[in-house]
């Protein structure tokens, strides 16, 4: 695919900002609320923690793995649809690293 620079429109840009601000706040809960809950169980209920904790690991684990998905599968670039890996694009730093393009 040819990689070049767009402009993008407020409307397209406006999407991309809301885009990519679910992406910082899918990526974030779905890590911190499984450990909320496993290191909360462990904090809360000690005894039940020793029967339970497997199920509170396994929530754990699905959840770090969906934080994964949500970076991998919707951080993307969405002119050069290159993947941002952990670099998310904010108003801040609205330029795509691949492309250069102005995305947010
Ligand atoms: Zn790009």
């Amino acid at each position: 695919m040819e990689e070049q620079q767009r402009e993008l429109d407020e409307r397209e840009l406006a999407d991309n900002q809301l885009h990519f601000k679910q992406v910082i706040w899918k990526s974030i809960l779905l890590a911190l609320i499984p450990a909320g809950i496993h290191v909360g169980h462990l904090l809360i209920a000690p005894e039940a923690f020793k029967v339970y904790w497997p199920y509170t690991l396994v929530v754990l684990i699905v959840g770090s793995i969906a934080s994964c998905y949500v970076l991998v599968a919707k951080n993307r670039c969405p002119i050069c649809n290159k993947g941002f890996g952990r670099y998310i694009p904010t108003q801040r730093s609205p330029n795509c690293p691949g492309c250069g393009s102005k995305i947010v």
